[in-house]
């Protein structure tokens, strides 16, 4: 057995699209993380890898930003992947310009909706807005690319505005449309209520854009596709501005152990990915992050590690190999017998039941005299027991 998890989740009962499309966007919303600035080669490598992670769309970057965005965009869309490569752009004929010079299939184009971005950032009225749309999705569309029309700030939007501006996008032909919860203010009711609003008004597909800073960017996502939402975009490890975006690894996780959703990604490289965007980011990933974190499998307590050497899924909602991570068994305060017996079978140590005892005993002082329990001090403990 792989997994085990609660029989009170009604996965039936859920109506999940068969077309949703994931597209990740680690190195636009992830670069944007403060002090974060991935180099042309990590660029590369992080596309090349979601690629082996068979994700559907990478957003590569913001050309207009400058020169070296606009070569790496362009690098990653001359790369022969079979993700399809975005860029973002404002709503700037001069900025789709430069996404079109990147050869990439498509743009996501943006522009501010609520009322304090047209007031306090953008200085237009709604009108000026839905003409900045039409003019942007026209370009776009005039010029072959996939095109979707992104509402910053949507979730704190007029509905009836967001309608409008929605509808307009669609009438110029967009592909999709996004709602962006910028600030990361909504709650699961909440998009739960708007996506079905929307869907009633319109044809063209739905995507999200969560930010995370309650905790809820996953679980707003999840909401917001079994409303009608067709798609989602994530981040390796949640990076992004802020508390960051949806998590692609917690998403993708979720969908296919908790609902029971495989979409065909290789998880496998999900460990990988996860330590390729930490490197190139700077950014350690905190041990308790779900499906990442060192944490994750790694067991510690006499009770659990007892069980885990029988059953892992005692402990386990699932087993590591899953995500390219691997279980580890730690000595420490709360270690018994069982599991100090699985670390000396694991260093090839052979012990008399007397010896085992005292081990077990000097495994614990050590570690509650402030030392950590790791392979070299162990084999010490060991060697000193025996003589
Ligand atoms: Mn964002």
């Amino acid at each position: 057995m792989q997994y085990f998890i609660s029989h009170y989740n009604k996965e039936s009962e859920l109506k999940f699209p068969d077309d949703l499309i994931i597209y990740d966007t680690t190195l636009r919303d992830g670069e944007q993380t403060p002090g974060v600035c991935f180099s042309f080669d990590e660029k590369l490598e992080i596309a090349r890898k979601l690629d082996q992670f068979k994700i559907h769309q990478i957003e590569a970057g913001f050309p207009i930003v400058s020169e070296k965005e606009k070569e790496t965009v362009k690098a990653i869309a001359s790369e022969g992947l079979n993700a399809d490569i975005i860029a973002l752009t404002r709503t700037k004929p001069g900025d789709i310009d430069v996404a079109l010079d990147c050869d990439v299939d498509g743009i996501i184009t943006f522009v501010g909706t609520s009322d304090i971005h047209l007031d306090h950032k953008m200085h237009i009225t709604r009108q000026d807005a839905i003409n900045l749309c039409e003019t942007a999705v026209d370009y776009a569309k005039d010029h072959g690319l996939y095109v979707a029309f992104s509402a910053e700030d949507a979730t704190r939007t007029d509905i009836d505005f967001l309608k409008r501006i929605y509808s307009k996008a669609e009438e110029c032909g967009a592909d999709r449309v996004h709602i962006a919860d910028t600030t990361g203010a909504i709650t699961p009711e909440g998009i739960k209520y708007l996506v079905s609003e929307l869907v009633k008004d319109l044809k063209v597909m739905l995507a999200l854009h969560c930010h995370n800073d309650f905790g809820l960017a996953v679980i707003n996502s999840i909401t917001g596709v079994l409303a009608g939402a067709r798609g989602i975009s994530t981040t390796v490890n949640g990076l992004g501005e802020r508390a960051g975006n949806a998590s692609l690894e917690e998403l993708v996780m979720a969908l296919k152990i908790l609902y029971g959703k495989d979409y065909g990604f290789k998880t496998k490289y999900i460990k990988e990915l996860s330590d390729i965007v930490s490197k190139a980011s700077g950014l350690e990933v905190p041990y308790n992050k779900p499906v990442v974190g060192n944490n994750v499998f790694r067991h510690e307590s006499g009770i659990h590690v007892d069980a885990v050497i029988e059953e892992p899924l005692c402990y386990e909602p699932y087993v590591p190999e899953l995500v390219g991570q691997k279980r580890q068994l730690v000595l420490g305060k709360h270690s018994g017998c069982r599991a100090v017996r699985a670390k000396l079978n694991e260093c090839e140590l052979d012990v008399t039941d007397d010896e085992l005892i005292e081990i077990v005993r000097q495994v614990k002082k050590s570690r509650e005299e402030g030392k950590y329990i790791n392979d070299q001090v162990f084999k010490e403990i060991v060697k000193k027991t025996k003589k």
